[in-house]
Formats: C-alpha cells, sequence, structure tokens
C-alpha cells in the first residue's frame, strides 16, 4: 500500500475544524478536502440555506433550487471527498496548549482539537410574529420573505409591504421599488423617520403608513395586514420584515476582541485571517449575505489556511511567501 503522502504534525489529528453547514462551511469542506486536509465540520443543523424555498440566483440553476436540496448536494459533495461532518453545537473555543492549535468543546462534551479554524457560522434573520398562519409555511409559500436581493424579482409588480420603522426599513422598501411601483412602508410601531426621509420615499412613491400594525395573517397567497384605525386589513401579495439579522459571532469574541460593534467578522476575514490559523467566511463576515458570496469566501478562505498550513510545515518556496 502506498504511504499516505499528507503532511500530518504528530500533535493534532485533525487538520482543520470548520463550525458551520452552510455554502461557506461546505464549500470550505470540500476544498480543504481536496487538498488532503483531515477536516471535520460541525453544525447545529441551522443553516439559513435550509430556508430558501427555492433560490433563482445561483450561478448555474435558472430554474432554481431548493436550499435543502442544495445543502444536501453540497454535504454530499464535501464528503465524497474526505470532509467528515458531525451535527452538534460547539460552545466553547479557545487556543490550544502552548499556541498549538485550537480547542473546541461540543454541546455533549466532547473536544475537538485541531491544528486551524474556519468559522462559518452565520447569522439569526430576527423574525416576524405572526398572528395566524404558520411563519415557516408562509415562508415557503413566498407571502413572507426576508431577502429583497434573493426573491425581489419573484414579486415584480406585485403588491409588496415591507414592515420596519426606521431608515432601515425604509431603505429596503426603497430597494424593492425597483420590482414594483405598489410598496408600502408599514411602521411596526411608529414611523421614525425625518421629513427629508419621508420626502425621499414619496418622491419615489413608496407609501408610507402612519398607523401602527395590530395583526399580521398570512394566508396561502395573502399577507392581510389590519393598521390601527382602519376597518379592513390590508392585502398584500408578500410582505418583507426589515428587522435584520444577528451575526452568529460568539464563538469569533471567544478568541479575542475580533468581532465589529455590530458583532460582525471583519470583511477580510476569509482571505487576511483573524488569528494566525483562523478564517472567517459566509454571512457572519460584514458584507452581502449571498449564497454565491459565501461559496466564494469559502473557497478562498479553505485555501488561505491550506497554504498557511503548508508553510507551518515548510512545504512552501521561502521566495513566494
Ligand atoms: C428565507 C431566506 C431566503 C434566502 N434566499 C436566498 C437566495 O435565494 N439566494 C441567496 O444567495 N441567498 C439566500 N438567502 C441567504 C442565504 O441563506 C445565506 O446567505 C447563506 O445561507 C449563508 O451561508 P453561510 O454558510 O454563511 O451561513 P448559514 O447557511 O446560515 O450556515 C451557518 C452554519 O453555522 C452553524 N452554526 C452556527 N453557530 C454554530 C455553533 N455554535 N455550533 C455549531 N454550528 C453552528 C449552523 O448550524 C449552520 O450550519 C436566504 C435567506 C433566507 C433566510
Amino acid at each position: 500500500m502506498k504511504a499516505d503522502s499528507r503532511s500530518a504534525d504528530e500533535g493534532l489529528a485533525l487538520d482543520v475544524l470548520i463550525v458551520g453547514a452552510g455554502p461557506a462551511g461546505l464549500t470550505a469542506g470540500m476544498y480543504l478536502a481536496r487538498y488532503r486536509r483531515r477536516v471535520r465540520i460541525v453544525h447545529d443543523g441551522s443553516s439559513r440555506a435550509l430556508w430558501v424555498p427555492r433560490s433563482r440566483n445561483i450561478p448555474g440553476f435558472p430554474e432554481g433550487i431548493a436550499g435543502p436540496d442544495l445543502i444536501a448536494r453540497m454535504s454530499d459533495h464535501a464528503v465524497r471527498y474526505g470532509a467528515e461532518i458531525v451535527e452538534s453545537r460547539v460552545e466553547e473555543i479557545a487556543c490550544g496548549q502552548n499556541d498549538e492549535g485550537f480547542s473546541t468543546r461540543l454541546a455533549d462534551g466532547a473536544t475537538i482539537d485541531a491544528r486551524g479554524l474556519i468559522l462559518a457560522t452565520g447569522v439569526d434573520t430576527n423574525l416576524a410574529e405572526l398572528d395566524s398562519g404558520d411563519h415557516n409555511v408562509a415562508v415557503r409559500n413566498g407571502v413572507l420573505r426576508y431577502c429583497p436581493i434573493c426573491d425581489g424579482f419573484e414579486h415584480s409588480d406585485e403588491r409588496i409591504a415591507v414592515l420596519g420603522s426606521d431608515l432601515h426599513g425604509a431603505a429596503e422598501a426603497m430597494f424593492l421599488r425597483q420590482y414594483s411601483r405598489d410598496v408600502t412602508l408599514i411602521p411596526k410601531w411608529q414611523v421614525a423617520l425625518t421629513d427629508r426621509q419621508r420626502g425621499e420615499l414619496a418622491a419615489s412613491g413608496v407609501d408610507v403608513l402612519e398607523g401602527r400594525v395590530l395583526r399580521l395573517d398570512a394566508t396561502e397567497a395573502t399577507m392581510f395586514v389590519t393598521i390601527e384605525g382602519e376597518a379592513e386589513p390590508r392585502r398584500f401579495d408578500t410582505l418583507y420584515p426589515a428587522f435584520g439579522s444577528t451575526p452568529r459571532s460568539e464563538l469569533a469574541a471567544m478568541l479575542g476582541p475580533l468581532i465589529d460593534p455590530k458583532g460582525c467578522i471583519p470583511f477580510g476575514a476569509f482571505s487576511d485571517g483573524l488569528l494566525p490559523g483562523v478564517y472567517a467566511a459566509g454571512d457572519v463576515i460584514e458584507g452581502l449575505d449571498q449564497i454565491s458570496v459565501a461559496i466564494g469566501q469559502g473557497a478562498m478562505a479553505a485555501t488561505r489556511l491550506h497554504n498557511w498550513l503548508r508553510e507551518q510545515d515548510g512545504h512552501v518556496m521561502a521566495d513566494q511567501k
């Protein structure tokens, strides 16, 4: 039998631990496995991609692909080349003893040590609460949406509502104006916009309602919005809550002061790294929260980390560093 030609650090059995099995983590895992690295991906089953009813902006899938199908295909791809995928929650992370690698503790108490680390932990979407209708079914039916860049096109020329009282909501409504002349900004509590901002929305043809929302009722094809002081609920084809998202950057924070005031990991982390041997990729990084971006950053983080490991092992040309 041919000897295994992979460079092995005798101390740690695993080259790379990736936290997250969304598009970023799975791409990184597939690349690293194809670089013949011993790589394990740990995830807690909550990739946002699993929510995507059908994505139509992933290059090569003009008819679209359902998020769960994409994740299943990407998982199979990574596993086929030797990545290991484990479902668990990573609760703690720390630099290893004598600055050697990283040590993590999982929810069941197990520990995993690795020479390098990729954090692809995504974000949590801040959700709207419905008064009737199942939230996830409404997302699947497209009457409740969270990502105008992803699916605004699918609502071209429809009646679109944006729920949000502040500049973020106004900006989202303005963005959706490209798709429809019928865009209405609805305050969650009360409108917190200046006269100038209201003027900008009016000039673009975005309606702004003043009354606060009393009820959100989703049916198969319609979102009914009941506004304080109005006798009848308003009907929309879709509603976009503009509540933003919360980065899942708590593991990065355990390694040092590495995150920005909004809780995001800085943009350069997929290419320049966060610490020696630590990279990040995907939504958890400041920037455009999209599958294609997560895939690109996953590939980049994996390659940079592989090269860093080669450097540690003395497998690079000194003049090329
Ligand atoms: C409803 C909806 C529709 C969307 N539609 C589209 C679309 O059409 N096109 C598009 O490009 N984008 C779309 N997006 C955005 C897209 O889903 C994200 O950009 C993409 O999933 C980001 O990939 P990621 O790998 O960075 O993060 P995620 O896919 O969110 O994966 C994060 C991973 O980290 C894991 N994780 C986090 N913390 C821990 C921990 N402590 N321990 C273990 N595991 C952990 C999670 O389990 C998960 O596996 C949509 C999002 C939503 C919510």
